[in-house]
């Protein structure tokens, strides 16, 4: 179904030096539809109208970067990513302002990191202003699907796949990038609960000198299992140890983690330290930054099971949360493991990590001042 047909054209816009951004014939669904999936949208289950991809050809560099309506990839069935993985991507969202403008949050971090994913897996760089441009043209043809109601979001993938028709094992010579964007509902429509986690002892995440501090594919089919672990043991997530000892906590599924100790202001926050087999979140940074304006204490160092398990137990650990871009901040109650299980807290939501989600939630969908420059406008108000 479609009611508007906009006409094809080249923008004045560039993807990247010489590489004009080419803006297609995108069949619109109708109002009508779109509000009924925009009602309900879930997570990753629809898809905006237009898709943002452009190729890369050794020798030749970034060529044909166009808007195009969403629609299956047609690849050869020998395409490098399929076999090896070569494959990366991004998650960060479009938030609708008060004002009736979109903004992204902090876009240029996630560029840089997709930069060093790409460097990781001996992929070509995508420069930090094209991955923006094309992420800004996307919300921006699309923003119709940037969902107003409460803590809904616009979520965005760009990604990088490796197309190259050939089974030998090298860096292949022909690439996509591409942005797709879904629209995203509330993560707790019916309140903050906290999820249960279960300490994985059979499997590891990342390993040093691995993949385990850039977003690539790969991490998360290798991480499916102890998820699956997960859920037989009763919980809602995995939380990954550290390859070497398996005595440090790292991360929680696809999100970092953060403990509180004490409470009140005087309350303090660990995380653990970015020794090369985390993934260094954009959220956790945020985190951060904003914990100690508020005049809270933030360490980066390790953190062990055997600390969190004490801590919890003579009081010093008073709540535990994990962030990420999809869920912000995720509460954890229950822990779960051979060793022995504990609970953080009364089960209950603490109050440092729902201060600092709401206040993060506020920044992002424009409700407080945005003093560091995070909000980076993509569409006017219309
Ligand atoms: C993406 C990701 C995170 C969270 O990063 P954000 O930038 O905050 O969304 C944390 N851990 C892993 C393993 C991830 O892939």
């Amino acid at each position: 179904m479609t009611d508007t047909l906009s006409p094809s054209r080249t923008s004045s816009r560039e993807f990247t030096e010489g590489v004009p951004l080419v803006v297609e014939d995108v069949p619109r669904r109708s109002a009508t539809e779109r509000a009924q999936q925009l009602e309900d949208p879930g997570f990753g289950r629809y898809f905006t109208d237009s898709m943002f991809i452009a190729r890369y050809r050794v020798g030749e560099g970034w060529v044909d970067a166009r808007l195009t309506p969403y629609a299956p990839l047609q690849m050869d069935p020998s395409a490098a990513a399929l076999h090896y993985a070569q494959s990366i991507f991004e998650g960060l969202k479009a938030y609708a302002q008060p004002d009736g403008s979109v903004a992204t949050f902090r876009p240029e971090s996630n560029a840089a990191r997709f930069a060093r994913s790409a460097a990781r897996l001996a992929m070509p760089a995508v420069p930090d202003q094209a991955f923006i441009t094309a992420v800004d043209a996307l919300v921006d043809a699309d923003r119709d699907w940037v969902p107003t109601g409460p803590d809904q979001t616009l979520y965005i993938r760009p990604y990088m796949l490796a197309i190259e028709p050939f089974l030998g094992v090298r860096p292949a010579h022909e690439y996509l990038f591409i942005v797709i964007a879904s629209p995203a509902g509330a993560y707790f429509p019916r309140g903050v609960h906290p999820v249960s986690v279960y300490l994985s002892e059979d499997y590891i995440r990342a390993a040093p000198g691995g993949t385990g501090d850039v977003k690539c594919a790969g991490n998360y089919a290798a991480s499916l299992l102890a998820q699956e672990q997960a859920i037989a043991a009763g919980c809602d997530q995995v939380v990954w140890l550290d390859a070497v000892e398996k005595r440090y906590v790292e991360e929680m599924g696809g999100m970092n983690l953060f403990f509180v100790l004490g409470s009140g202001a005087d309350a303090e926050l660990v995380t653990p330290e970015l020794t090369g087999t985390l993934l260094p979140g954009i959220t956790r940074e945020s985190l951060i930054t904003v914990a100690r304006e508020l005049g809270h204490r933030v360490t980066e160092r390790k953190f062990s099971v055997e600390e969190w398990r004490a801590g919890v137990a003579d009081g010093t650990v008073t709540e535990t949360f994990a962030c990420g871009t999809a869920a912000v901040i995720t509460p954890v109650g229950e822990v779960k493991a051979r060793t022995g299980d504990f609970t953080v807290g009364n089960g209950e939501p603490g109050p440092l990590t729902m201060q600092l989600r709401a206040h993060l939630l506020d920044v992002q969908h424009g409700r407080v001042a945005d003093t560091h420059g995070w909000l980076h406008r993509v569409a006017p108000a219309s």
